[in-house]
C-alpha cells in the first residue's frame, strides 16, 4: 500500500514474494524514518486460522508512526492487509504441533527520494510474513541476562515506545556486549537516573514476589508497551494476582532474589511467549535466578496464553480474530 499527501493510502495490492527495488536516495536508507511490528497467526486444531489482537499491534503502529511523522494507516485496513496476506497464501500456516506459527512483520517506511531531512512524502506500507517454529527447540530454557550501564535504549522524550528500526540499531552494541559475556539478552535502564530496569532487547519484563504480587515496570514513555505484557496483566488479575506497573530499580531486584522475595522473574513478548528469566549478569557481580527450573506461576501465565492463541481454551477476552 502507498501513501501521499494528495491521494492518501492507495494502491493496496498483493504481489509474489521478492527482493523490492529502492532509489539510493531513498529516505528510509539514511533517516530511518520508519516503523514496524511483530505478530503471529495460529492454526487451530479444526483447520481455522487466527490473530492475536491485531487491533492492539495496528493501534500500536499508528501511535509509532506519529512518533515518526508518518501518516497513520488506519486500524480496519492494518487488520485488512494482515488478513488478505494470510488468506492468499494460508500453506505457510503450520498446524499448532510444538506451537509453531506464523510470524507477521508489517512495516512502513519514508520511501521519497531526496536528501533533506523532512518528513518523507511518499511512504510505503508492506506486510511479509515467515513460518515460525518453537522460539527454543527443546523446551522452555531461561533467558541470562547481561546488565548494560554503558548504553540506555530510550531517553525522556525520546522514542523508546515507538516500534522503529533506530531503536533496535542503538540496541545492537549492547547485544553484542550481552553475546560477547555469554548471556542471551540486555538489559536496559532508565536513560535518567540508571537505576530504574526498562525492559530487555526484545522482551518485557516481569517479577513475581512470595506474596502473589506481580510486578512489571511502568510503560512512561521510554519502553515498548508490549501486547504479551498487557494480555499477562490481565491473566494474573484473572488468576487472582495483585498487579502492580511501577518503577522497579536493579536493586529491589537483586535484594529481592537475595531475601527470597522475589520468587520468580520472565520474560515476555510474541516471539518468544512467556520465557523465565535465568542468571543476571553485570560487571563484577551476578544475580542468579530465583528458580533453578521455570516457576509455577510463570508456567500457569504461558500455558493460559498459548492455550487461548491456539483455541484450546475459551476466549474470554475476545483477543482472537478469526482470519480463515
Ligand atoms: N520490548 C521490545 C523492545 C520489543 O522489541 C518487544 C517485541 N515486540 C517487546 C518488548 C514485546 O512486545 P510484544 O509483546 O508486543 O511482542
Amino acid at each position: 500500500v502507498e501513501w501521499t499527501p494528495e491521494k492518501g493510502w492507495h494502491d493496496a495490492r498483493i504481489t509474489p514474494y521478492g527482493p523490492i527495488t529502492l532509489d539510493p536516495a531513498t529516505a528510509v536508507l539514511h533517516y530511518a524514518q520508519e516503523t514496524f511490528e511483530g505478530m503471529k497467526a495460529y492454526r487451530h486444531e479444526d483447520g481455522s486460522v487466527w490473530t492475536f489482537r491485531p487491533e492492539a499491534n495496528a493501534a500500536r503502529m499508528a501511535k509509532s508512526s506519529r512518533r515518526l511523522a508518518l501518516p497513520e494507516l488506519p486500524i480496519e485496513d492494518f487488520v485488512q492487509a494482515v488478513d488478505a496476506l494470510v488468506q492468499a497464501d494460508e500453506r505457510w500456516v503450520p498446524g499448532s504441533e510444538g506451537e509453531k506459527s506464523l510470524y507477521i512483520r508489517p512495516f512502513m517506511f519514508a520511501s521519497e527520494k531526496f536528501l533533506g531531512v523532512r518528513p518523507s512524502q511518499h511512504v510505503t506500507f508492506m506486510v511479509i510474513a515467515s513460518p515460525a517454529g518453537s522460539y527454543f527447540k527443546g523446551g522452555l530454557k531461561p533467558v541470562t541476562l547481561w546488565l548494560t550501564t554503558e548504553y540506555t535504549r530510550a531517553g525522556k522524550g525520546g522514542m523508546g515506545d515507538a516500534k522503529t528500526g533506530g531503536n533496535y540499531a542503538s540496541s545492537l552494541v549492547a547485544q553484542q556486549e550481552a553475546y560477547a559475556q555469554g548471556c542471551d539478552q540486555v538489559v536496559f535502564l532508565d536513560a535518567q537516573e540508571g537505576t530504574y530496569v526498562e525492559e530487555l532487547g526484545g522482551m518485557n519484563l516481569y517479577f513475581v514476589f512470595k506474596d502473589g504480587r506481580v510486578v512489571t515496570p511502568a510503560t512512561s514513555g521510554t519502553i515498548l508497551e508490549g501486547i504479551t505484557r498487557a494480555s499477562i496483566i490481565e491473566l494474573a488479575k484473572g488468576l487472582g494476582h495483585t498487579v502492580e506497573e511501577r518503577k522497579f530499580s536493579i536493586d529491589e531486584w537483586r535484594d529481592g532474589v537475595a531475601s527470597g522475595d522475589i520468587v520468580e522473574i520472565f520474560a515476555c513478548g510474541t516471539a518468544a511467549v512467556v520465557t523465565p528469566v535465568g542468571t543476571l549478569k553485570e560487571a563484577g557481580r551476578e544475580t542468579a535466578a530465583p528458580t533453578a527450573e521455570t516457576g509455577e506461576l510463570t508456567a500457569r501465565i504461558r500455558e493460559a496464553l498459548v492455550d487461548i492463541q491456539f483455541g484450546r481454551a475459551e476466549d474470554t477476552h475476545h483477543w482472537m480474530h478469526k482470519v480463515l
